[in-house]
């Protein structure tokens, strides 16, 4: 059979409406938008919601969100329309049943009004014999009146294609190469539901055409829909895409990839603190390589390298903490003023009754001491809100080593009296800070660790902060005596 031999590439995401957009499909969009891209060719998005059983709420919305917030942007779709709209299948119903009545007069296709309760007790019947449960041609060769008047008389009516009994159906993929499917295997499936509403066989096939769709890129489990389709595009009397199987995604178990895996919904990622370019970077690697070596990779790489043959064929398998790692180098590879920007809404969003204490100035110095460390962008506030907003810490670790409560808060006043001398004397760098303070802990006999560790403490209310010296400095020597008699009045 022969393939479109149209010069443009279009390609195209076509999801189910049925909830969050996962993992999976995000994966299928992005080797949709990035063939498309390398090309220079155009990306799809359609909206496959004949379902309406299984459609879900908001599900449109997150998938487009999803899609925004990953910057897979596409050039044709539901909101921005195109030439081939509409990008809903449920708005292109008279399509669909254009063609319909085109296989039925050809006579490749045949109505049924067999009921679900008398296909089911037909399946059941066949198990008891040993046969494999399907539908055995009930209607296939009855007058297409009585049918008719099955269906004026209110009986729920399907159409069903007309699979030839015998041969074989061919194609071949462009990563796995020729595949044949048996038609003997094949029932005389579906093609418009009693609703009127086409399945998705009828109406995927009727779209990618007249859509005029060049390559079809989706996720193995539709391999064995294929041959339907092309039996499809054949009675139609149209020219089929071509077609590349995109590799399963497993857990780490080897069972269908789900949340207890740690796989989330997109929109979770997103609510996550997750950097789009790091789920698109860990999603390109899912059954797909670049085949230099390399794992970390930007837009324009994953745009410049995409190709069929770097396809793995066999499942590929999710692993969260690489995702957290790719996470990790894509922060520590943003420069600082979007790290800030970053920052800066989040804490103008947690400090809202605060926000003349989101200083930008204080961030570009704030920035640079965490980025090193961070693993996710929903880290950095936790990390830094001390810089904002003081919480007194527990008095259970205001510690510092062997020393009593008293002993403490002797050393504490002591060091409120030494930042007043620096303070008066215009000694606020971190290095004077680091000279005053170890020197103290010498004189005191105590450890590093131990010292700086009550007075981190004391002035951050966490046991975990950034460098202390330049923290300190930050926060003025001020705030910090302040903060520093909070602790001993706690005491
Ligand atoms: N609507 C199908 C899905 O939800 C599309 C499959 C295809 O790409 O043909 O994945």
């Amino acid at each position: 059979m022969n393939n479109k031999s149209s010069e443009e590439i279009r390609v195209r995401f076509a999801p189910s409406p049925t909830g969050d957009p996962h993992l999976g499909a995000m994966r299928t969009a992005l080797f949709n938008w990035a063939f498309a891209k390398k090309n220079g060719g155009k990306f799809i998005l359609r909206i496959e919601d004949t379902d309406k059983k299984r459609q879900v709420e908001g599900s449109v919305e997150n998938i487009i969100e999803g899609l925004n917030w990953l910057g897979l942007n596409y050039d044709e779709g539901p909101e921005i329309g195109g030439d081939y709209g509409p990008y809903i299948q449920s708005q292109r119903k008279k399509l669909y049943i254009n063609a319909v009545n085109n296989l039925l007069d050809d006579g490749n296709a045949y109505m049924c009004d067999l009921s679900t309760n008398e296909l089911e007790k037909m399946k059941e019947e066949q198990k008891l014999q040993g046969k494999p449960p399907g539908y055995n041609g009930y209607s296939r060769n009855r007058p297409r009146k009585e049918l008719e008047k099955s269906k004026k008389n209110g009986l729920p009516i399907v159409v069903r294609l007309k699979v030839p009994l015998s041969g074989n159906i061919e194609f071949a993929d462009l990563r796995r190469g020729p595949m044949k499917f048996d038609l003997s295997k094949i029932d005389d499936f579906v093609i418009l539901k009693a609703d009127e509403m086409p399945t998705y066989h009828l109406a995927s096939v009727v779209d990618d055409s007249s859509m005029n769709i060049s390559h079809v890129l989706r996720g193995e489990e539709w391999i064995s829909s294929t041959p339907k389709h092309l039996l499809l595009y054949k009675f139609l009397g149209l020219e089929p895409p071509s077609f590349v199987h995109l590799p399963l995604i497993f857990g780490k178990d080897k069972a269908k990839l789900s949340k207890r895996h740690g796989a989330n919904s997109i929109i979770e990622y997103k609510e996550s603190g997750l950097l789009p370019e790091a789920l698109v970077n860990y999603i390109s690697l899912l059954g797909w390589s670049p085949r230099n070596n390399k794992e970390v990779l930007k837009y324009r790489d994953i745009i410049e390298l995409f190709d069929f043959k770097g396809l793995s064929v066999s499942p590929s398998i999710f692993d969260p903490e690489k995702l957290n790692w790719l996470n990790g180098v894509h922060i520590r590879s943003l420069d600082d003023k979007t790290l800030i920007q970053i920052t800066s809404e989040k804490l103008s969003e947690e400090l809202k009754d605060s926000t003349d204490l989101v200083d930008k100035n204080k961030l570009s110095e704030i920035i640079p001491l965490i980025k090193e460390r961070v693993k996710s962008i929903d880290e950095i506030y936790p990390s830094i809100k001390f810089f904002f907003v003081y919480i007194k810490p527990e008095d259970s670790i205001i510690k510092c080593g062997p020393l009593n409560k008293n002993e403490i808060k002797n050393n504490l006043k002591e060091l409120v009296d030494n930042f007043s001398t620096l303070l008066e004397k215009n000694k606020t760098n971190h290095k004077d800070i680091e000279i005053l303070l170890r020197s103290n802990c010498e004189k005191l006999d105590l450890k590093l660790r131990d010292y700086l560790g009550l007075v981190r403490n004391c002035i951050t209310g966490s046991e975990i902060s950034p460098p202390l010296f330049e923290s300190i400095e930050i926060l003025g020597l001020e705030e910090s005596i302040s903060r520093i008699q909070d602790c001993i009045n706690i005491l």
